[in-house]
């Protein structure tokens, strides 16, 4: 039954191949009027610090509101906006967007702003920043880019000087997702990172347990502390993740459990997030979804 079984399958699966192509091309093309057509907007996460659990900043995360398919995931349409090469228009209207609206918030508040690898390579990165922190009048201090060390990748020469550059305008680096991918420690003398984001597969696996994941966070929080670097815990999403998280040593923490990535933060920021707010919160909210 293996060939005519195998054929089927595979006649399944081209079909499935064109589907996908067939939506990557309309989603592409859907994509090249959401910024014009205002379907495109940012929402703001909150991290908070590990010990007096302030929020001492905000995570920028694109939202895409297709007219007729609803909310669709940054982690979808992201990677076709590179293969547009629409990154860089969007990318540009991100960093504008968020740097006006940090603005408003106090000023020891953070925000973070995720860069794709595209955009570090494509070399008009320094420009936008530059265009959106005098247009907003934001201090570069209170701007962190988060990348992933898929920047270091492809091996571009450019990418260390790229890198250097942005880190002279006075803004600070954040390595994201650190624990995924290929993590070499090489990646951290590569750019002077201020932050290193453990990825919340380590956070899952270690609150579960895990002796490895909990062995590896330990080395890398240990390695950044020596280092100067702070440590951001991400996709904390109960209590109990953040005890193990902060037992560990991790200086900040971001998840459902303090807040979801909301379009509004106003200028009036919640500086103190209580117990008593989260426990309600995580019981409720958090079950549901
Ligand atoms: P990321 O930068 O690692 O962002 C963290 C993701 O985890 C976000 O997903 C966030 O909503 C989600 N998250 C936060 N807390 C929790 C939690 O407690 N539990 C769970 N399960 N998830 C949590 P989101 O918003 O869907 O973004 C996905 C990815 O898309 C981001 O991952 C980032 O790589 C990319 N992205 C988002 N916005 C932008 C952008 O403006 N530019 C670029 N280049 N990439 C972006
Ligand atoms: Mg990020
Ligand atoms: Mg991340
Ligand atoms: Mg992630």
């Amino acid at each position: 039954h293996g060939k005519e079984s195998g054929r089927g399958q595979c006649v399944r699966y081209k079909q499935f191949m064109q589907i996908e192509a067939d939506e990557r091309h309309i989603l592409e093309n859907d994509l090249r009027g959401a910024l014009e057509n205002g379907d495109l907007s940012v929402a703001y996460q909150s991290i908070v610090d590990a010990n007096s659990e302030q929020v001492i900043g905000y995570e920028a995360l694109l939202r895409w509101n297709h007219p007729t398919r609803g909310e669709i995931s940054p982690a979808v349409f992201i990677p076709i906006a590179e293969e547009a090469r629409l990154i860089g228009n969007i990318g540009n209207w991100v960093l504008r967007t968020a740097c006006a609206q940090a603005k408003t918030w106090p000023d020891h508040v953070r925000l973070s702003v995720n860069v794709s690898a595209l955009q570090v390579e494509g070399g008009g990165l320094a420009n936008s920043i530059i265009g959106a922190l005098a247009a907003s009048g934001l201090s570069p201090e209170r701007l962190e880019l988060e990348v992933t060390e898929s920047v270091f990748l492809d091996n571009h020469e450019k990418t260390d000087a790229t890198l250097e550059n942005l880190r002279s305008l006075g803004i600070n680096l954040v390595l994201d997702d650190f624990g995924t991918g290929y993590s070499s420690l090489g990646y951290l003398r590569r750019a002077s990172f201020s932050t290193i984001k453990i990825d919340r597969g380590f956070v899952k696996s270690a609150t579960r347990g895990s002796t490895e994941s909990l062995a590896i966070i330990r080395a890398i929080v240990t390695m950044a502390e020596e280092l100067g670097m702070k440590t951001t815990a991400e996709g904390i999403e109960s209590i109990r993740e953040m005890d193990v998280m902060r037992d560990l040593g991790c200086t900040q923490l971001q998840g459902y459990l303090f807040s979801r990535p909301t379009e509004t933060v106003s200028g009036r920021v919640d500086n103190r997030v209580s117990v008593a707010d989260i426990v309600p919160f995580s019981n409720t909210e958090l079950k549901r979804q």
